[in-house]
């Protein structure tokens, strides 16, 4: 059977949400270094939950990469990095694609006033 992408990302979305739901009640920190999608609101993918339990210490660890509450992520490999049992898939929630569209839109706004200057120069 062959689904719409729209199908296949709300599916991704609701089982996103239902892992999400999983973790934190399995008593995951599942803190995210990227929020929003936004470049320069944080950074790593999307999809990097934290996969230590709550109130750690310490940075966030998704395998080997880490954060802390700046969202700066670093590369910091261990021999056996913690894993969460659920992967989240990389598809955007509703608010991240909004964020993202709007973020877009503004770098849009920008080029065409750069080119209006220069062409009026
Ligand atoms: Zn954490």
């Amino acid at each position: 059977m062959k689904l719409p992408g729209t199908a296949w990302r709300t599916i991704h979305r609701i089982q996103n949400r239902w892992w999400d739901a999983r973790a934190v009640a399995s008593g995951y920190c599942n803190a995210r270094s990227n929020p929003t999608g936004v470049p320069g609101e944080g950074a790593g993918y999307t999809h990097w939950r934290c996969a230590l339990k709550r109130a750690h210490e310490g940075k966030h660890r998704f395998r080997n990469a880490t954060w802390g509450d700046d969202l700066r992520v670093t590369h910091e490999p261990v021999q056996n990095p913690p894993g969460q049992p659920w992967d989240r898939r990389g598809t955007l929630t509703l608010r991240q694609e909004r964020a993202q569209r709007r973020w877009l839109e503004g770098q849009w706004a920008q080029m065409r006033e750069r080119r209006r200057e220069a062409q009026e120069a």
